[in-house]
């Protein structure tokens, strides 16, 4: 889970939240795929030609959390990521969680990058 403090658990949107803007359309992003549940936008920095944050609308401060209360928009997450490399043709990539500031967690809200485009080292740093 985040260390960070996230108050309420139960998806309603966060009104410090930057990616909750985004799903609001309150702050502009280069939006690539966007479903009943989920959108996918390139990252501001991105760290590989494709790069892609797929998030999901409802608010929960990381993956796991998400995964615990709403599975089913988890695996949402994994399908349109699968989805955002298929559209960019890359024949293999990586797609990253980062769960806890330890683990390079910047953002409190849950989502997967997705990278490629480049030969990738393992482990990561
Ligand atoms: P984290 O470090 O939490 O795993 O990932 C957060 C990601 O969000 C970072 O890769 C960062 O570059 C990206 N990011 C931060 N602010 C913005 C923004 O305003 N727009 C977009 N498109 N990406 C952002």
């Amino acid at each position: 889970m985040a260390q960070e403090p996230q108050g309420r658990a139960d998806g309603a949107p966060q009104d410090d939240c930057l990616f909750c803007k985004i799903v609001a359309g309150h702050i502009p992003a280069t939006v690539v795929r966007e479903t009943e549940t989920t959108v996918a936008f390139r990252d501001i920095n991105p760290q590989a030609p494709t790069h892609v944050l797929v998030i999901p609308k409802v608010h929960y401060p990381d993956a796991s959390a998400l995964a615990a209360a709403e599975p089913t928009v988890a695996a949402d997450l994994l399908r349109e990521s699968a989805e955002v490399a298929a559209e960019d043709k890359l024949e293999s990539y990586r797609v990253v969680f980062n769960t806890g500031s330890g683990a390079g967690q910047t953002v409190f809200h849950a989502h997967a990058h997705v990278l490629g485009g480049r030969g990738m080292q393992w482990p990561p740093g």
